[in-house]
């Protein structure tokens, strides 16, 4: 089935607001067997978005729309479905009880402006929203189908995996499509797609190779008549893959982040964690605290500066942080030393130690640049994974 996004609000299209939306929608949909047509943005004007609405019909099955379904006058997305589909929209009493209540848990007062989030039109099921008032809507009419979704991503997102996934893999075409992510750091995208250039170019199962800012990442989307026929695809492909980039330089797979795997392991074996910081300025601490067993592991987090250096005066700490310090294992990151300083280029050290094990790695970076440090911070992460599973296997 083909399927269109359009994202809706005016935001979208003053370049004040980022469009994730569609990228997260955009990467779900192969899952399901679905090809993206076309994805738009269109601001909140009821005339262009029924004019949207009705030419990604005219070319797809499936629209979904994102915003524009809060209670405020420029949210018009509901208006626009119902005047598409020339139907009348109602409150429906369950769902204006549900909004009431869930405005009374809070203590506020329901403003009238919030009524007509509990409208549906004959055609639409609403689409539970735990996360924020407005529901969504699934709307199936004349083979069509269009799913209306809030904009703010942590509605958004849960409403997907949640409530449309199931209906929409009741509509698709009767394939199974199973896919598989392999997250790998320290081989260049040429290199890889070098060494399995006999796996790019087929069909099924389809091979992409994605950089990005924690390593290339290889997926692998296969479809066949069953669940069984399509996981046994991807299992297939992702031993021939494992056998040729060597298991070494994969370090997750699928939703995996860095920080995740490397609290997860840390904790599943007891150990404690003390960071010191330049070049990252905290931002490994930052990506660690999204875990859920980050309080658990991680004794200290000191942030040193300078973040910069010329290579000359800088020179490796002999301890990590201090005498007293708990942590089994000690993650150190330098400042960038300066190599280029006309292009503020250089490198970073990464010194990792235990007990009985010390290891320093090095990465070239650029200061002043918090992509660059973004990435130097899942080096970091992806280092500490190695070592921790060369060091206590
Ligand atoms: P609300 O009830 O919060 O108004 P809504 O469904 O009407 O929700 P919008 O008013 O269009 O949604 O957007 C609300 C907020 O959601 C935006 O300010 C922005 O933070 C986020 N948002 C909207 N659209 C997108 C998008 N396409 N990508 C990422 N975030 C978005
Ligand atoms: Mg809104």
């Amino acid at each position: 089935m083909d399927a269109e996004i359009i994202a809706v609000g005016t935001e979208l299209l003053m370049g004040e607001l980022v469009d994730s939306n569609s990228a997260f929608l955009a990467s779900e949909l192969p899952k399901l067997g679905m090809s993206l047509k076309i994805a738009v943005k269109i601001g909140d004007d009821i005339n262009d978005l029924v004019k949207g609405i009705e030419s990604a019909l005219t070319r797809s099955d499936v629209v979904i729309t994102t915003g524009g379904l809060g209670p405020t006058s420029d949210d018009l997305t509901r208006e626009s479905i119902a005047r598409f589909f020339e139907e009348k929209m109602e409150i429906d009493p369950k769902l204006l009880n549900d909004l009431e209540v869930s405005f009374a848990a809070r203590g506020i007062i329901m403003p009238k402006t919030n009524i007509k989030q509990a409208s549906l039109i004959p055609s639409s099921i609403p689409l539970p929203n735990p996360n924020g008032t407005a529901p969504g809507w699934f709307v199936s009419k004349d083979s069509k189908i269009i799913i209306a979704m809030p904009g703010p991503p942590m509605e958004l997102i849960p409403m997907w995996k949640d409530h449309v996934v199931d209906k929409l893999t009741a509509f698709s075409d009767g394939i199974s499509i199973v896919t598989k992510n392999i997250k790998t750091f320290g081989r260049s995208e040429g290199e890889l797609d070098e060494v399995l250039s006999h796996l790019f170019g087929q069909e099924n199962p389809y091979l992409g190779i994605y950089s990005k800012q924690d390593g290339i990442h290889l997926r692998a989307i296969a479809k066949a008549a069953t669940y069984s026929e399509a996981a046994s695809l991807i299992s297939q492909i992702e031993h021939q893959i494992i056998k040729t980039v060597g298991a070494s330089f994969i370090w997750g797979q699928d939703d995996d982040t860095a920080a995740e795997v490397a609290t997860n392991l840390l904790h599943s074996k007891n150990l404690r964690l003390c960071i010191t910081e330049s070049y990252t300025g905290g931002a490994v601490c930052g990506l660690l605290s999204e875990s859920e067993t980050f309080d658990d592991i991680l004794v200290q987090g000191l942030i040193k500066t300078p973040t910069t250096k010329p290579i000359l005066e800088y020179q490796e700490p002999n301890q990590p942080c201090s005498a007293f310090c708990q942590a089994d294992v000690h993650l150190n990151i330098s400042p960038l030393l300066l190599e280029d300083p006309k292009h503020r280029f250089g490198t970073v050290n990464f010194k990792i130690s235990s007990n009985h094990e010390t290891t320093c790695i090095s990465g070239k970076y650029r200061a002043g640049n918090s992509r660059m440090r973004q990435r130097a911070s899942n080096h970091a992460l992806i280092e500490l994974i190695r070592f921790v599973k060369a060091d206590y296997k």
